[in-house]
């Protein structure tokens, strides 16, 4: 029977119709029932969404490198970039300071590590003083060929920002590399589209993966750590993105969130902000109307040093540490952490778990036990979803300021949908 074939049924027709969001909430939900339902032996699905992930990843390099040189050669303006780099900077540590002192305030008021009354084995101390001057010397690829081999983000975006200006500065000489580099990223963001297709079904996969691996009573034992995660999380990104959005941009906070769906299920299930990047791009560009210029800069920046989300867990779960170990923490030790998480934000990798290595850092130059971080491992995928889907959603919004106050958005895109 060719017709059923041909033909599409019902289902068929209702699913393909559906906006891909939406189709991507579904693949979640599926999920998640799948995942309760056959517990760890849902790990059979997990090649699907590896698949998925390694299609996002295998778009990062090229995209972010191209999409750079074409953002950079396409403003022209040399100042105009050192403005929009530094108006990202400041915008990405001011953010990522005030999401740790929520994440302080939360972990102080819901005291979720209280009365577990563990003792620590051993408590070392680590000054971790060159880390920052370490980092910015390391920014420069001493080889840009192995800086995109290897994936080193902040070392290519040094390099395409280079490349980019240079090409500007060799006027007619540059165009025709700058035309064969604007070709390739409109390759990279077709492929983009191409890839998304595949994202209901990778975060099904992915789902039913985590919810069959953690089953919901394993979670009950640190729920108050997720909670505390998950509602400061909510906090920032409705609290502070909003605020930011509504009083310095002047534009409405609604728009911004439905214009970042996508990306934030895909960072939620993926817990990848490096992975998301494509996605955090097309929402920018396409329902955000955030210019090309300032996408293709701020947001692999962001991506790359910017983690509110990350910045926030760390500070609930060092308060969750010290008291699981009754371990008195004052005022300087705050402060510290506060230093520390920030500048550890810059240099966490926006892949998987990349949070929890960090967390290591934090609590040794605080001189809390690293142990903690064996209590926090069972759960860190729970966390990392949320903390992922606040430092996508803070790339975004710096976008979305920044590219206003440099009259870069196009107003009739951001209030379009
Ligand atoms: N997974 C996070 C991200 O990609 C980083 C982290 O582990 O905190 O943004």
């Amino acid at each position: 029977n060719t017709e059923s074939v041909d033909t599409p049924t019902l289902g068929q027709k209702l699913w393909f119709n559906l906006p891909l969001w939406q189709k991507i909430v579904i693949g979640m939900i599926l999920g998640i029932t799948v995942g309760l339902i056959f517990g760890e032996d849902a790990v059979v699905l997990k090649p699907i969404g590896s698949f998925f992930v390694n299609t996002i990843k295998m778009l990062i390099v090229p995209l972010v490198f191209c999409s750079i040189i074409v953002g950079i050669t396409s403003m022209q303006d040399t100042n105009k970039m050192g403005r929009i780099g530094f108006k990202a900077v400041m915008f990405y540590l001011i953010s990522t300071a005030v999401a740790i002192t929520i994440g302080l305030v939360l972990g102080h008021v819901l005291q979720p590590g209280a009365g577990l009354g563990l003792v620590a084995q051993q408590v070392e101390v680590v000054k971790e003083t060159s880390s920052l001057v370490d980092t910015i010397v390391a920014l420069v690829p001493t080889n840009p060929v192995s800086a995109l081999a290897q994936g080193h983000i902040l070392q290519i975006i040094v390099f395409a920002v280079a490349l980019g200006v240079s090409l500007t500065l060799i006027g007619e000489k540059g165009k025709p590399a700058i035309a064969l580099f604007e070709s390739l990223a409109e390759a990279m963001y077709k492929l983009t589209d191409l890839v998304m297709k595949l994202a209901p079904y990778g975060v099904f996969a992915l789902m039913a993966w985590v919810a069959g691996k953690f089953g919901l009573a394993l979670l009950l034992p640190l729920v108050k750590v997720i909670g505390a995660v998950y509602l400061g999380s909510i906090l920032h990104v409705l609290g502070v993105y909003s605020a930011l959005i509504l009083f310095i941009a002047k534009l409405s906070p609604i728009q911004y969130f439905r214009g970042i769906v996508d990306a934030q299920v895909v960072a939620f299930t993926t817990t990848s902000s490096a992975g998301t990047l494509p996605v955090s791009m097309k929402c920018a560009r396409e329902n955000l109307g955030v210019s090309k210029g300032v996408s293709s800069f701020v947001l692999p920046l962001g991506t790359t040093i910017n983690m509110d989300g990350t910045a926030l867990y760390q500070g609930v779960t060092t308060l969750f540490v010290a008291q699981a170990f009754g371990i008195d923490l004052g005022m300087p030790e705050y402060i510290t952490i506060i230093l520390t998480a920030t500048l550890a934000s810059i240099g966490t990798a926006g892949v998987p778990g990349a949070g929890l290595i960090m967390l290591t850092l934090v609590l040794t130059t605080v001189g809390l036990p690293v142990e903690g971080v064996a209590l926090i491992a069972g759960i860190d995928r729970i966390l990392d979803m949320a903390r992922t889907t606040v430092n996508i959603s803070g790339d975004i919004a710096a976008s979305v300021i920044i590219a206003k106050s440099e009259n870069e958005l196009d107003i009739t895109i951001y209030n379009a949908k």
